[in-house]
């Protein structure tokens, strides 16, 4: 354990005061897992804790809360606590300073209610948590309805601890989760947003995917999933069933470390299949302008759950163009170069691979993407460019979007190998007419 969870511990501990590592860093423990940080529990209060430590920093006063630095290194210090009575569905009203026992009471979960004394090491256990890890159960600590009702977030935490360690949920719990379930609009947008994520970058988001749907926390979380169930498809391209059932085998197929916006561009490919859904006189269904209208309403689901613009974009780029990748072996030369030049065209592939891995199973154009690269890997994907803006204005070409689009043909000509050289580029735009 790092050097200064276990300083701080003993200062407190030197100076009288009771002091344990408490929360997550115990149950990681006990599970052989690497913690992400040691957070303290002590009796001490946050000023005798910023006496013994100047320059400690209480950050949550109100719930006796500091930070202690340590070289470089910093550790959170809780002073023993019970919540008061719950107004909101998200925050005690009130909080008082307690025992450890009570302390451990007040936690969500009885396998983040476990307290170690790292110095002895013992494990000080009042709410039957370690029975729970060895079961591999997740369990409210007290009555699982008022602790809901309590504190709304718990209900997404009881999901992302159940996906991420892969614990069972006691029935009690998972049906005061399920009662509750719909109070989760109580939850601010951003907290939400945290829990989600979580959820979706681990390994075992499958799961986790399912405990959502399953518990009723996707209908306020993200609706738009859920209408996906029963939307049809052409069964010739989707023997799979219907846009619920592709959208959730995608997400199986996934690698393990996927990266955000590959996840939640696959959650969001298709979610505008059916606002879209149409079916010809001869029975064929089609979806048209799926592709573009899912690109916006992707962009306001993300904006709703606040998600950042550095995510926001690459989703709703990769939902607008996924159906590009079906022409890819017609496409021409400089189309091919500009595509596979894309900030995120590895994440693009691979959303068009579980796409046809998660559909028909037909992966040609991904097998000769993959031979493109390797053909590609020794060039940069787009040279520099032969000639510039400067160039095009000194040639006659008015400043405008023609600009644009005139500097683009040239590089595509650039592109398909029809001008080699500075000279050719200047001789070729010389034969463009220029607009007035
Ligand atoms: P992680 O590994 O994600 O950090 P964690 O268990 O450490 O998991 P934190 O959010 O860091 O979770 O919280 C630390 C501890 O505080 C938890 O283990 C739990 O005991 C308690 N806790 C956190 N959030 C709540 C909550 N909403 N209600 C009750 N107890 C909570
Ligand atoms: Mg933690």
């Amino acid at each position: 354990m790092p050097d200064a969870a276990l300083h701080v511990l003993k200062t407190l501990r030197a100076a009288g005061h009771e002091a344990l590592l408490a929360g997550g860093c115990v149950r990681d423990f006990l599970l052989g897992l690497h913690p992400k940080d040691h957070d303290i529990a002590t009796s001490a209060t946050p000023d005798q804790v910023v006496g013994l430590f100047p320059g400690a920093r209480t950050v949550g006063a109100h719930f006796g809360v500091v930070i202690v630095r340590h070289v470089e290194d910093h550790v959170e210090v809780a002073t023993f606590r019970t919540d008061g009575s719950y107004k909101d569905g998200r925050r005690p009203q009130t909080v008082s300073f307690s025992t450890a026992e009570e302390d451990a009471r007040r936690r969500d979960f009885t396998i983040n209610g476990i307290f170690r004394d790292p110095v002895e090491d013992r494990i000080i256990d009042y709410v039957g948590g370690r029975e729970d890890l060895e079961a591999r159960l997740l369990r409210a600590i007290g009555d699982a309805h008022r602790r809901f009702e309590e504190d709304r977030l718990r209900l997404l935490r009881a999901v992302r601890f159940a996906a991420t360690l892969d614990f069972a949920i006691e029935p009690a719990t998972w049906a005061a989760v399920r009662a509750h379930a719909g109070g989760i609009g109580d939850v601010s947008a951003e907290r939400i947003r945290d829990e989600l994520v979580k959820i979706l970058l681990h390994p075992n988001r499958l799961r986790g995917f399912d405990l959502l749907v399953d518990s009723g926390l996707m209908a306020g979380v993200l609706p738009e999933i859920l209408v996906l169930q029963g939307v049809e498809q052409p069964p010739q391209w989707h023997p799979e069933g219907d846009v619920y059932v592709h959208t959730r085998l995608m997400l199986s197929l996934l690698p393990e470390q996927a990266s955000l916006p590959l996840i939640l561009a696959v959650l969001l490919h298709d979610i505008a299949k059916p606002a879209t859904f149409t079916r010809d006189a001869d029975g064929r269904i089609r979806f048209n302008g799926h592709d573009k209208l899912g690109a916006e309403m992707s962009g306001e689901i993300l904006r709703r759950l606040k998600f950042p613009n550095d995510v926001i974009e690459p989703v709703t780029g990769m939902v607008e163009r996924h159906m590009t990748f079906k022409d890819v072996q017609k496409m021409r030369h400089s189309t091919l170069r500009r595509l596979m030049a894309r900030p995120s065209f590895a994440d693009e592939l691979e959303l068009h691979r579980v796409d046809c891995l998660g559909s028909n199973g037909l992966l040609d154009n991904h097998e000769f993407l993959v031979a493109k690269q390797a053909e590609f890997a020794s060039e940069p994907l787009l040279p520099r460019w032969l000639v510039t803006g400067t160039d095009l204005v000194k040639a006659g070409w008015p400043p405008g979007p023609d600009l644009g689009r005139m500097l683009t043909a040239v590089q595509n000509a650039q592109l398909e190998g029809v001008v080699t050289t500075r000279e050719e580029a200047l001789a070729w735009l010389g034969r463009q007419t220029p607009r007035a």
